[in-house]
């Protein structure tokens, strides 16, 4: 089974390594030229375009920026249609962070062209996909599931089959929206315990076992000192880029809009967190935020 890997950034770049080290047969492309020769030079086996790899696939993994970009691939905007390209009945596995209607709208195209399509969007960043531990969370039938499972467990840990063709994308949307919210909140804590006389240590040591308790405290820890390895001990270098999840959270408010869902916290988290990111918050781990939320706090 051949499998077309295109998108050979942060996250595919590694993805590809650990499927070609798992023993596939991949054939890699990226608009980069040096992200191809990257790759090429960890062993990964390249082709010279994503449609040269396509038309040679069982199938095309894409790891994109964004879903127009997903989309443009597929459709042969300004590029060959990987679409056109793949011989018929294909499996089109996107892992990419994109919309839930966009991934809705790449499965339709997919099918109407006479292959299948999957949601995979992934969690673990750049560390999960170097290390092969990302989740996935898998939007697709039955059949394609167990086709595509021998793949996802060799780049990830966890793999969750989340239901039909972009449920996987909502389940990552969810989560990340979640995980937003309980990070500012964590945030928002930690400076008004600063402003109340607590230590950093004693308000971990209360909020991480009592009912506060939650990711965003237990590992990634807003403050320096509780948790060793968060963020915060080594200058809030990413971990989970303020960019990421302003984008994210963008597609959290888009789907919190087209399912008239009244998500007060989330619509305010999307809006603090694009405020975030465009500053220099964008390229500091997300947990950065508690800098803004105590310089912003009356001195
Ligand atoms: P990235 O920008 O580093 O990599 C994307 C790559 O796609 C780029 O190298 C780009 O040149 C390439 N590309 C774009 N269009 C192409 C095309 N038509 N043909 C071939 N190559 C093309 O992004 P990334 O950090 O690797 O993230 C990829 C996806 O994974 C995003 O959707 C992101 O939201 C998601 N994600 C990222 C992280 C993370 O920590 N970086 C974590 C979880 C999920």
């Amino acid at each position: 089974m051949t499998i077309a890997f295109i998108g050979l950034g942060h996250m595919g770049g590694p993805m590809a390594v650990n499927l070609v080290r798992a023993g596939h047969d991949v054939l890699a492309f990226d608009l980069v030229p040096e992200l191809t020769e990257r790759a090429r030079d960890a062993g990964v086996p390249v082709a010279e375009s994503a449609a040269a790899a396509a038309a040679r696939a069982d199938i095309v993994l894409t790891m994109l920026p964004q879903g127009r970009h997903v989309l443009a691939a597929y459709t042969g905007e300004g590029q060959a249609s990987l679409l056109e390209a793949a011989p018929p009945d294909t499996l089109f596995l996107d892992c990419s962070t994109i919309a839930v209607d966009e991934a809705q709208r790449a499965a339709e195209l997919a099918v109407a062209a006479g292959h299948r399509a999957m949601d995979a969007p992934v969690s673990g960043g750049v560390v999960g996909a170097e290390n092969a531990t990302l989740a996935f969370m898998v939007g697709g039938t039955d059949a394609d599931f167990a086709r595509v499972q021998p793949l996802l467990v060799d780049m990830g840990r966890r793999i969750v089959h989340c239901g039909a063709n972009g449920l996987g994308q909502a389940a990552k949307v969810c989560n990340n929206l979640i995980l937003g919210i309980t990070q500012i909140a964590a945030a928002e804590g930690f400076v008004l315990g600063e402003r109340l006389g607590l230590t950093h240590q004693v308000l971990f040591d209360v909020t991480s076992n009592a009912s506060a308790q939650c990711w965003a405290i237990s590992t990634n820890c807003p403050v320096p000192g509780p948790v060793p390895t968060s963020p915060a001990n080594n200058d809030y270098q990413p971990g989970f880029a303020g960019a990421l999840m302003a984008k994210d959270l963008g597609l959290a408010a888009k789907a919190i809009e087209l399912g008239g869902v009244d998500a007060k916290l989330g619509m305010l988290a999307q809006r603090l967190y694009a405020e975030f990111a465009a500053g220099e918050g964008g390229s500091q781990d997300f947990s950065a935020i508690i800098n803004t939320i105590r310089d912003a706090s009356d001195s």
